[in-house]
This record gives structure tokens, sequence and C-alpha cells, in this order.
């Protein structure tokens, strides 16, 4: 494809950078644009930014998967700032982006226009998971460094063909010696080849440890990794077999308890071993290591897995007795307590586990019914619970009827006070109007008494007495006239 130059899109182009930036982006639109003559995979907009940069910056998997499926180049770097693919998808914090760049060939080595990884950036802006992705991702490159004959050397200190087993292994998420034994069962040219591999991952721990950029979490495993190799490599020269012998002295418990002791003297030993011990990740697991004794927890294996990939990696409860893989469905029909995620692994395990077997299931029968007694007493507990708040709700509903009652009540002899108090007023005024009364008889009495006096004093009435009587009248009438006269 010809070189692509800044800030010259096509119509397409510019249609399918828009696209990808869309909330709503529809996909099939994004499908249907990059098959347009006119857009190339790799055009840069005026920041010299590619579709797959701004998808991977907006954290859209789906849309890298389907740029990278048209050969997208995950390292191309003409931005401004030199931001590669990889660096925009840690900026998304997007954990599968990253992951899915790395497995594309992302270059973990490429610094951007101050200097920084992607790692360093990811660090810089708290995207801690996508540091993690990035540490715990073995380079497909970094492999293939070593095909290539260097100096004055005839040929690569790597096969080539060796290539796709050894990624796997080191790209390896599962750490228990077992998993990583049968991989090496499963891929026996890394054993054939084992001076080969095992000395090329003790180029590439020096190589994580004397970078710039040092990655001790990435050293510590690749020298584990190589570790095993030479373990295996022994075990086979010695048996002559495909490790089978190897894997079923890993698996081996120890008398007393079934604990798998030779995988734990191994991972010891194998990180006692580390020669950089000035890295501080080891410091911190052989000082956890060393303050456990052999068979309590946490085994050497766990606080590997923790210290490598962190916390959350450890203690999964689904995990196979044997091989530590997740979802171990499977469960021992006996004793209920072993959990394998294959049958090969419960076959692998039975010689160790029948001699406990038989123990477990009583201790798992102790358990379940520990468990149902608990469930029991804790319905028990629930029901008290229940009733009491029961007890408290209707003694709560009787206290305030109580009130309600009472407070009628108190109303009604308030209403009752009140009418006795009216009719006592009533009854008050009554007798009060009754006395008036009597007093007015009294004095109506006294009153014609007087007048019965009076009139005795006068016996005959003279001519002017009726006169001015009749002039009394006279006078009233006028003074009716007058008034009526008046009103009108
Ligand atoms: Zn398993
Ligand atoms: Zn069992």
């Amino acid at each position: 494809m010809a070189a692509n130059k800044e800030g010259e899109l096509s119509e397409n182009e510019e249609k399918l950078v828009q696209k990808i930036n869309e909330n709503d982006g529809s996909f099939e639109e994004i499908q249907n644009l990059l098959k347009e003559k006119d857009v190339r995979v790799d055009c840069l907009d005026s920041t010299g930014m590619t579709p797959l940069q701004h998808a991977a910056f907006r954290g859209k998997k789906e849309l890298c998967e389907l740029l990278l499926a048209h050969g997208a180049d995950v390292n191309s770097n003409y931005h401004d700032n030199s931001y590669t693919a990889l660096m925009f998808a840690t900026l998304s914090g997007s954990v599968e982006v990253t992951r899915l760049m790395l497995q594309a060939g992302a270059n973990t080595h490429l610094v951007n226009s101050v200097n920084r990884t992607a790692t360093q950036m990811a660090a810089f802006v708290g995207q801690h998971q996508c540091v993690s992705a990035i540490n715990n991702f073995f380079p497909k490159s970094d492999l293939e460094y070593f095909t290539i004959p260097q100096g004055l050397e005839k040929e690569g200190k790597l096969p080539v063909q060796l290539v796709p087993s050894l990624l796997g292994l080191v790209n390896s998420v599962n750490l228990n010696p077992v998993k990583l034994s049968m991989y090496l069962r499963d891929h026996m040219e890394l054993v054939h080849e084992s001076y080969k591999v095992a000395k090329v991952l003790d180029l590439l721990v020096e190589k994580n440890m004397k970078a710039r950029d040092t990655n001790d979490v990435m050293a510590v495993k690749l020298h584990y990794f190589a570790t095993i190799i030479r373990l295996a490599r022994t075990s086979h020269d010695d048996k002559n077999d495909n490790l089978e012998f190897w894997i079923k002295s890993l698996v081996r418990g120890r008398d007393g308890d079934g604990f798998p002791e030779k995988m734990e003297r191994l991972i010891r030993q194998a990180l006692k071993e580390f020669p950089y011990v000035e890295s501080q990740l080891l410091q911190t697991l052989v000082r956890q290591i060393s303050s456990v004794k052999i068979g309590d927890q946490p085994t050497a294996l766990q606080t590997l897995i923790q210290g490598v990939n962190g916390q959350q990696f450890a203690m999964d409860d689904d995990t196979c007795t044997t091989c530590s893989e997740k979802d171990a469905i499977k469960k021992c029909s006996v004793c209920k307590y072993a959990q394998y995620c294959s049958q090969y692994c419960q076959k692998l395990h039975w010689s160790t586990h029948k001699k406990f077997c038989k123990k477990l299931a009583e201790l798992h029968e102790k358990n379940e019914k520990l468990r149902i007694k608990m469930e029991e007493k804790q319905k028990a507990e629930e029901e008290k619970k229940k009733i009491e708040e029961d007890i408290k709700k209707t003694e709560e509903k009787m206290r305030k009827k109580l009130q309600e009652e009472k407070q009628k009540a108190e109303g009604e002899k308030t209403k009752i006070e009140e009418e006795i108090r009216k009719t006592e007023e009533e009854l008050h005024k009554k007798m009060q109007d009754v006395k008036i009364a009597e007093n007015c008889s009294e004095n109506g009495v006294k009153l014609s008494d007087e007048v019965v006096k009076q009139n005795s004093d006068k016996t005959i009435p003279d001519k002017n007495s009726t006169q001015d009587g009749g002039k009394l009248n006279h006078s009233s009438e006028e003074e009716m006239k007058s008034s009526e006269t008046q009103s009108s």
C-alpha cells in the first residue's frame, strides 16, 4: 500500500474515522466502508492517527478486530506524539483491547514523543490492569529475534519451528507445574530441544531485568518456566517416557496428609535460584514463602500466582485439585470434596486421593451435617427474630390504639364537661331569672300596696286632676303625631 500522508483523507476515509468515533456508529456501515476502493485501512488523519488507533482509543474491541482482519498495522507510529494503538488501548482502560493489540503483535518497547512506553503511560494514568496485561504478555517478536543468527552465529539460538509452542508456554496464565508439564508433554519438541529453549529463556530473563523498563514479573515467570523445562528433561532422560513419571511425581502427595511436597519444593527452589536478588518482587515472594512451613497455607504456588497475576487469581475455589485449571466441575463421587477439570486429572490424582478419600468423605459428611445444623440454627434464629418483630409490631399497634381511645375518651370527657358547664350556666341563669321574677313580684306587691295607700290618700278624685289627666292624654297624642310625621 502506498505510503500515507497525514490529513489526506478521501471522502470515505473521513466517513470511516467519523463512524468509528460515533457512539452509535453501525458496525455494518464501517464494514461496508472498508470495502470501498478509496479507503486505505491505515489512512492517517490530520494528527497522524489511523482508524485502528481511533478504535483502540474508544475501547471498541469488535472494530479493532475488524480493522486488524483488514490488515491494519498495529504498530503504525505516525501520530503527532508517537502514540501507538497499544498506547491508545491502555488510555481507553480496556484490558481486552490491550490484549488484542498485544496478540496482534504490538511492540511493547515503542516509546512516545516523551520517551514513555505503553506500560509507563498506562501506569501514569492509573490503568493498572492494562499494566498487568502488558507485563504478563510475551510478544512473539521477542522470540522471533532468537531465530535470527546474531554476530558470528551460523544459526539462530532458537529453531524457528519452536516459536509457536514456546510462545504458548510463556503466555500460560496457569502457573501450576502440573499444567505446565502437561503442556510440555503435548509439545515434546520443547523438551527435546530443552537446552536451547532454556538458554533462550535465561537470556530473556536477563533482558527483562536489564532493560531500561524492568519487568520482573515476566523475568520471574520465564525463569520459573526454564526451571520446569530443565527438570522435565532430566526426568525424560531418566525414564525415557513422555513425562508421565514426572507429572505423576508432581501430583503425588506425601503420606501424612497428601500434600504435594515435590511441587512445593520445586517452586521454592526455582524462586531461590532466581539470579537477580535485587528484584523487589523476588524479595517479597521469598520473604512470604520462607515464613510458611511446607504443607501450610498459602502454598508456594499460591504465593507465586498472587505475586505474578495479582490477588484475584490466587484463591479461586473452583480450581482443579490436580492442575489448578478454572471451572473444575467434576467432583469425586465418593467424598464430593476433591474437584477436577477432567477425568484425566482425577485419574492422575487418584493414587494420592484414594488414601484420603474415605477420610475426606467422613469430613464432608461432618461438614454437611454441620452445614445443615448451621442452616437450621440460622432458620430458627430468623424465625425468632420474625416473631419478636411481630410482637413488637402488635405492641406498637395496641399502644397506638390505646392512645387513640384515650384521646377519644378525653375528647368526650371535655365535651361532657362543656355540656355540664353549659347546663349549669343555663340553670344558673334560669335561677337568676327566677330570682329577678320573684323580686319583681315582691316589689309588685309592695308597689300595689303603696298605690293602694296613695289612692287612699286621695279617695275622692277632683275635677282638676281629671282635667290634668285629660291634658296629659292630649299632649301624648300630639307627641305620637309628631313622631309619625318625623318617621314619614
Ligand atoms: Zn485439571
Ligand atoms: Zn474422593
